[in-house]
């Protein structure tokens, strides 16, 4: 188990009571912390003026009130969070999520990752995450409708295409992003497109967003895979979740000849020996907005399950895209004793750092989220390179664009490990290749 660097263990003693019970942050921190230990051991002055210990401060952190009335003419109350976390290489970047669960540790973890992947593009943007604990499922569009407007009604105010770039994450895609940029614009009496992200092509979104993660994720694993001398032709492939990242992973996995056998939602999974029917599964998911449960009702060869872990599905590249900590030291014990050879991150933090460990410890690739996923804020930021130069580019350009960052995210990870001592070690290699990079920018504007 890697031990935290006794110089920084101050620092995240700090961060554990100044933002107590917050466990999936304190969690991310400790991840970052781990691996910080050699940078401090070979550059000494990144300890110096606190630097470190900004870095795990957000730089502001906005709650609010969202009230909203639903169909049955009833006031519903939900709380709105934006976590500001870091503006040393851009504006604030990362997207909204709505879910039941979001509660400030969860946003400000996932806006502290968000800093260091971010990095890792070699693009301009900071790092930042908001949402908030409404829950969308079974709500109807007017419901939808009016949560965003008022929830944009307050969040304009902090936004802007040079200050704070949302964009979707669960429970907030394309029809959500719709409703907070016609707010926004309404509300500020301005065309401003590049001050959300995954927009829909008639106005101002970039082709291949939507496939963005899931492609990017594809793209490092294959990259990781040819690290052995081998590829997704002819392996089989388990994915969770069923959502945008899940989707398009599944996509990408099957165009270059890998089988896809088991995805999943919230709810349980299904198994398909044959290969997921790709387009059986977006007519639910993305058109009807049904249960996974359904495909296997539609689909006679399929199984669903709703018990156990989709786990259990025996296979050589596992690709958790649902969500945090959904991947335990049980269910890597079992993927591990069933051969499995790569994992690739399409969720954040979705494996716990005891799952991380197995995986590591048994020599499988492992492609942590902060580098694996980053498909998506990356073309997010070629979305607002778009928007600024008033510019469409075609679908083949964009993806190649995105095909080129992964690339290099994978390389600068790899190259990273091997130059602090631990070749192969791609978790180590994420945090420190996206920790110099902000270090360096904050270093130069002083203390800020
Ligand atoms: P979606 O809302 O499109 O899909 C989420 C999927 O995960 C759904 O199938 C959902 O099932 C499942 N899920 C969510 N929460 C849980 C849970 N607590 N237990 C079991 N299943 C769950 O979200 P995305 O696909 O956009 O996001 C998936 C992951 O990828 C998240 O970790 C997100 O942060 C990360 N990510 C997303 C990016 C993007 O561009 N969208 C970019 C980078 C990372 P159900 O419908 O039943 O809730």
């Amino acid at each position: 188990m890697p031990k935290i660097d006794e110089k920084l263990e101050p620092i995240l003693a700090q961060v554990q009571r100044r933002n107590a019970g917050e466990a999936e942050f304190h969690q991310a921190v400790t991840e970052v912390l781990e691996s910080l230990g050699r940078v401090v051991a070979k550059r000494p002055d990144y300890l110096d003026h606190a630097l470190i210990e900004r870095i795990c401060e957000p730089e502001r952190q906005i709650i609010f009130r969202v009230p909203w009335v639903d169909d049955g003419g009833d006031v519903r109350i939900n709380r709105g969070f934006r976590v500001q976390f870091n503006s040393a290489l851009g504006p604030y970047k990362g997207g909204l999520r709505f879910h039941p669960s979001v509660n400030i540790g969860i946003i400000k973890f996932l806006g502290f990752e968000q800093i260091f992947k971010n990095a890792l593009t070699g693009l301009p943007i900071g790092g930042g995450k908001g949402g908030s604990d409404f829950d969308p499922k079974g709500r109807s569009d007017g419901e939808i409708m009016r949560f965003c407007q008022s929830y944009m009604t307050e969040l304009h105010r902090h936004l802007g295409e040079y200050t704070d770039v949302p964009a979707g994450d669960i429970g907030v895609g394309g029809r959500e992003i719709g409703y907070l940029f016609g707010q926004y614009k309404r509300l500020t009496n301005r065309y401003e497109a590049g001050v959300l992200t995954g927009k829909g092509l008639v106005y101002g979104g970039s082709r291949a967003r939507t496939e963005a993660t899931g492609y990017g994720a594809v793209y490092f694993v294959e990259r990781m895979l040819g690290t052995r001398g081998t590829e997704f032709a002819g392996k089989r492939a388990v994915v969770s979740g069923s959502g945008n990242v899940a989707i398009y992973t599944i996509e990408k996995i099957q165009e270059l000849g890998g089988k896809v056998v088991a995805c999943s939602d919230s709810g349980g999974y299904v198994v398909d020996e044959d290969g997921i029917d790709l387009e059986l599964l977006k007519d639910i998911k993305e058109v009807r907005r049904e249960r996974i449960s359904e495909y296997a009702a539609r689909q006679s060869r399929a199984h669903f399950i709703d018990s156990g872990s989709i786990w259990d599905v025996p296979c050589d590249i596992a690709m958790p895209s649902a969500t945090q900590n959904e991947l335990t030291g049980g269910d890597a014990r079992k993927l591990i004793a069933n051969g499995v050879i790569a994992v690739g991150e399409g969720a954040n933090m979705p494996s716990t750092p005891e799952a991380v460990r197995l995986f590591q410890e048994a020599g499988i690739l492992f492609g942590p989220g902060k580098a694996a996923n980053a498909g998506g804020v990356a073309t997010s930021a070629l979305e607002m390179q778009q928007n600024a130069s008033r510019d469409s580019w075609t679908f083949e350009q964009t993806e190649r664009r995105l095909a080129e960052i992964m690339r290099g995210i994978h390389d600068i990870c790899a190259a990273t490990a091997e130059e602090y001592g631990k070749p192969g070690d791609y978790v180590l290699g994420a945090n420190i290749a996206g920790f110099v990079r902000v270090a360096e920018a904050m270093r130069a504007f002083g203390v800020i």
